[in-house]
């Protein structure tokens, strides 16, 4: 007889920020047995330790208490005597971390991850989990899990991979419903800010077919989106058939912060098919008890950025224009970070745990997210493909073979078999492509790649003010600006320098978390003033003695100015393009090259 799992979450008091899990078994072995909770979570590439928030265990066999020993951090073993077939552990789980990848209770709702609630019986991971639901009167329940027809709150998951991967949100949270290929999709949303929530949900809808296109089918029964909103910043996490976004409240309105909304929603929703069932064999099924690596994850997230701005294009709620503009910002970014040239996209992939999770003031100069730069070779390498084949083919067909082969029959594939796939795709090598670019850190050939589809980038500077006597070029076009090479923040009130660039004239002269005030003498207060003062009162060449406290030492250091780099990046048609160039930009964008739409 297999052993059966029971799980009961209660969280009648939710001002406590404590859930009462209870874990019901039934059939276990006689003998010793180890019950585990994972140190991470799938798509959070970083371990998070969540026993941290675990506390009060106590289990019985048959009614009768027994001994739990707590093994290792996530770990607790027992030992199951005589006819010990049914064995009940209770523990309870202090949840008060919003985030998209944590947990939350509060008398406002109940949310949580499985991750942090679900533990494990020895290996059985593939045998089928209830999880049954008590929640105050009143609150409703959202979540991927399938709702079990005999036992309204009770919800079914096939194994333990779906149970920690269907996040739960149970309140009274508004819910909005649309169908797409007869399949329902709900949005869930968490709290107020300046949502349309209608006008959300049916271009979430749009989200979903332009991505259904790709791959012909909805490769679930339903889908759920679940949405924060609260004054966190923006972010989210996939799940099989449901994700979690977190949204800042007040991120709907204007249009700029929206698109990066539907950025989210859209990035989201498409590792439904890149990374949850599109993936290396090495995440998925997972090992929860230490981390797991790949060098692939530029293809799972950066690809899935590229996807995700695509689609959104393709669906008609971003314009060429809009589209073109996040291109140019997302290549801006990139050029900016000395990183680049220091890590490679298979290494930043490999190393994510230790270096994009635990960033510190040098990151840019020593990474580059793979988010980034991902997204970046994503658009180098579909339009390679497209053009190699004469828009025949592309990236998309990339990921449609691996869902077939791969994904459709539930396994992840090795490693080498991505760029095996993309050249049987392009029916050529692409071996000097993945050399330089994924495993190495050469710069990468978006002007080349751009140039097929007609268009050009232009890297300049932003005309800071027009109304003032700053010096320009002879066709009025604004001149380099002198740069210090150092970003700052306000830090406790104090412009405290967050990066000092490897590339910038204060290399090894000024440090992160250096406290900045003072120019030649003067007192600077913000960092809008310490820009202001350098880009108006000195020039490239210059030499300035910038005032600084160190740990607490009044320090005075010179530094000569050096150009800027260029701070504007555009992506834009080019004058004639031919009639080769235009059809390929439609083929990929599935809009006209010109371009005649309103600022
Ligand atoms: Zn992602």
């Amino acid at each position: 007889m297999t052993p059966t799992f029971q799980y009961t979450v209660s969280f009648l008091e939710p001002g406590s920020h404590v859930y009462h899990v209870r874990l019901h078994m039934t059939n276990v072995p006689q003998g010793r047995h180890t019950l585990s909770l994972p140190v991470w979570t799938p798509g959070a590439y970083e371990v998070q330790d969540f026993a941290r928030h675990i506390f009060d265990l106590r289990i019985e066999a048959n009614h009768q208490t027994i001994t739990l020993n707590h093994e290792a951090k996530n770990r607790w073993g027992f030992e199951s005597v005589g006819d010990a077939s049914s064995i009940t552990l209770d523990y309870k789980v202090y949840a008060f971390e919003l985030g998209v990848d944590t947990s939350h209770l509060d008398p406002s709702h109940a949310y949580w991850n499985g991750a942090q609630l679900f533990m494990w019986l020895d290996t059985y991971q593939k045998e089928p989990y209830t999880v049954r639901v008590q929640a105050p009167t009143g609150w409703k329940v959202a979540t991927g899990l399938d709702t079990d027809p005999e036992h309204p709150n009770q919800y079914l998951a096939r194994n333990y991979d779906v149970l920690i991967d269907s996040p739960f949100e149970c309140g009274t949270h508004q819910t909005l419903m649309f169908t797409v290929d007869n399949k329902p999709h709900s949005v869930v949303l968490w709290g107020h800010g300046n949502e349309n929530a209608d006008e959300f949900t049916q271009d979430i809808q749009r989200i979903v077919e332009a991505q259904r296109d790709i791959f012909g089918s909805l490769p679930y029964d339903h889908y759920t989106f679940i949405v924060h909103l609260s004054d966190r910043g923006t972010g989210g996490l996939e799940h099989l058939n449901s994700t979690t976004c977190g949204v800042s409240r007040f991120a709907f309105k204007p249009r700029k912060s929206y698109r990066r909304v539907l950025g989210l929603v859209s990035h989201e929703f498409f590792h439904l098919w890149n990374v949850k069932r599109i993936h290396p064999d090495m995440l998925g099924p997972f090992n929860y008890d230490q981390e797991v690596y790949t060098h692939l994850l530029w293809a799972m997230e950066g690809f899935t950025d590229y996807y995700a701005g695509i689609t959104l294009r393709r669906s008609g709620l971003f314009s060429v224009k809009e589209y073109l503009k996040g291109l140019a910002d997302n290549l801006q970014a990139y050029e900016k970070e000395p990183g680049r040239f220091v890590q490679s996209l298979a290494e930043s992939s490999f190393d994510t745990w230790i270096k994009l999770y635990k960033p510190d003031e040098d990151s840019k100069n020593r990474t580059i997210s793979y988010y980034l730069k991902g997204d970046l070779v994503g658009t180098c390498l579909d339009l390679e493909i497209r053009h190699r084949t004469q828009s025949q083919f592309s990236l998309d067909d990339v990921l449609r073979r691996l869902y077939i082969r791969y994904a459709a029959q539930g396994i992840g594939f090795p490693e080498s078999v991505y760029q095996e796939t993309v050249e049987e795709v392009a029916g050529s090598s692409f071996q000097e492509f993945f050399d330089r670019y994924i495993y190495g850190t050469e710069p990468i050939p978006i002007d080349t790649v751009l140039g097929y589809a007609g268009l050009t980038i232009s890297r300049t500077y932003k005309d800071l003010d027009k109304e003032d006597d700053l010096d320009a070029t002879p066709d009025g076009s604004p001149l380099p600006l002198p740069w210090l090479g150092i970003d700052t923040r306000v830090v406790e009130k104090k412009v405290e320098v967050s990066i000092s660039y490897t590339t910038g004239p204060a290399a090894n002269l000024l440090q992160g978390q250096d406290h900045v005030i003072a120019v030649d003498g003067y007192q600077i207060q913000t960092v809008d003033e310490l820009n202001e003062r350098l880009r108006r009162n000195y020039r490239i060449g210059d030499t300035v003695t910038i005032s600084i406290f160190r740990r607490g030492q009044l320090m005075a250091i010179p530094i000569v100015l050096a150009e800027a780099p260029y701070n504007k990046v555009d992506v834009e048609p080019i004058k004639d393009p031919s009639q080769e160039q235009q059809a390929f930009f439609e083929s990929w964008m599935k809009a006209p090259l010109i371009i005649t739409e309103p600022n």
